[in-house]
């Protein structure tokens, strides 16, 4: 397996494939066309396909109902961060080592690589068959977005897996695999107050604004970068005019923590703010999204294993803990849990959004590995 032949130029034809189909995650039918490809590649592997409630599809290699072994889970997202026609400005392509494009390296390469994957372990069948248990694949459409859609078929998924490996890219730049995720929260705070004339009669007026401004500081006094806990006021909007004292401001907030008390913590806090000016009325929506992935001995345990197969196949992966959310999120405390196993590059969310061509083999060889031993 060490010497796994892998065909890089099938591969990025693949990638190209997926990629030239953009799929926002706004746009499910966009999102489930990407679907039909990839459920076209598990077919020809002889999955057992199904459409979940939600718009997720589960492919299942060699699962046996009810069987004595548990499958390894494989979670894997079609949806992108990117809107229609981004491909006019960010167009897939080739540039030395690396392919750009949108969603190639969240997370469309991970999904060519899992399947380039359970190519080679379908061409051992032969010699004894898919691993034991066999393999299940969630490809879910809404990841992007908080995973709302699908986040039931994947908890359900995971209480009957005995391993969860997310198909996420590693760490950006590096051979880092996650290892933990902290919790992401989002929280809109709504202020109502009065309007009035503000030359006139601004004592008859309560301002939303100067509410919300009191707010916003408090808010970011509740971060506690020492355990982990950060948290961002990144949208402001209020006011009608400007000689009117105002009567709406809303505010977006982004909370990330690394153990659940540091997200009841906050979550309580925010939920406990009182306007000063009692004519001022603050409405409170949100919560924590996603719980933290905390990193623990049964991640540390696939960790190991993976380490240990990238050094007998001539690499090393790290392992980092990080502050962006994913659906291994909700795995990791229903099942062991290890994140980052999709290609290697850069520029998740970002212009130059990349995969690196030199590297993305090896991790493929992994996580051909890691299926068949964990
Ligand atoms: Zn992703």
């Amino acid at each position: 397996m060490g010497g796994m032949k892998l065909d890089l130029e099938a591969m990025l034809a693949d990638l190209r494939a997926l990629v030239e189909i953009e799929s926002p995650s706004t746009d499910l039918a966009a999102v489930g066309r990407v679907m039909d490809v990839v459920e076209g590649w598990a077919r020809e592997l002889g999955a057992r396909a199904r459409a979940l409630p939600g718009g997720t599809r589960q492919f299942s290699f060699g699962v046996e109902e009810g069987g004595a072994e548990r499958p390894v889970l494989v979670l894997m997202h079609a949806d992108t961060v990117w809107p229609h026609s981004t491909l006019e400005k960010m167009p897939f392509r080739v540039e030395g080592d690396r392919v750009y494009g949108p969603g190639t390296y969240d997370m469309k390469a991970g999904i060519v690589g899992t399947f380039y994957a359970l190519r080679a372990l379908r061409n051992q069948a032969a010699q004894g068959g898919w691993p034991r248990g066999g393999v299940q694949v969630l490809l879910t459409p809404d990841e992007e977005i908080g995973s709302l859609s699908s986040r039931e078929a994947i908890e359900a998924a995971a209480r009957g897996a005995r391993a969860v490996l997310v198909v996420e890219p590693p760490v950006a730049d590096s051979h880092a695999l996650k290892v933990g995720r902290k919790g992401v929260g989002d929280f809109r705070l709504t202020f109502h107050g009065v309007a009035s004339h503000a030359g006139n009669k601004p004592e008859e007026g309560a301002s939303a604004i100067t509410e919300a401004a009191r707010a916003v500081l408090a808010v970011q006094a509740l971060a506690h970068p020492e355990l982990g806990t950060t948290v961002s006021v990144g949208l402001i909007q209020g006011g009608s005019a400007v000689n009117v004292v105002p009567a709406e401001c809303v505010l977006d907030v982004d909370v990330r923590v690394s153990t659940l008390a540091e997200g009841e913590r906050v979550t309580a806090a925010i939920h406990a703010l009182k306007p000063q000016d009692g004519r001022v009325r603050l409405e409170v929506e949100g919560g924590l999204n996603r719980p933290p992935f905390e990193r623990g001995p049964q991640t540390e345990r696939l960790f190991a294993q993976a380490q240990a197969i990238a050094r007998d196949l001539g690499f090393e992966v790290g392992g980092e803990v990080v502050g962006g959310g994913s659906d291994g999120n909700f795995t990791a405390p229903i099942a062991p849990t290890l994140d980052g196993l999709g290609a290697p590059g850069d520029g998740a969310h970002a212009a130059h959004e990349h995969v690196r061509l030199d590297r993305w083999p090896d991790h493929v060889r992994l996580l051909t590995r890691l299926l068949q031993e964990v």
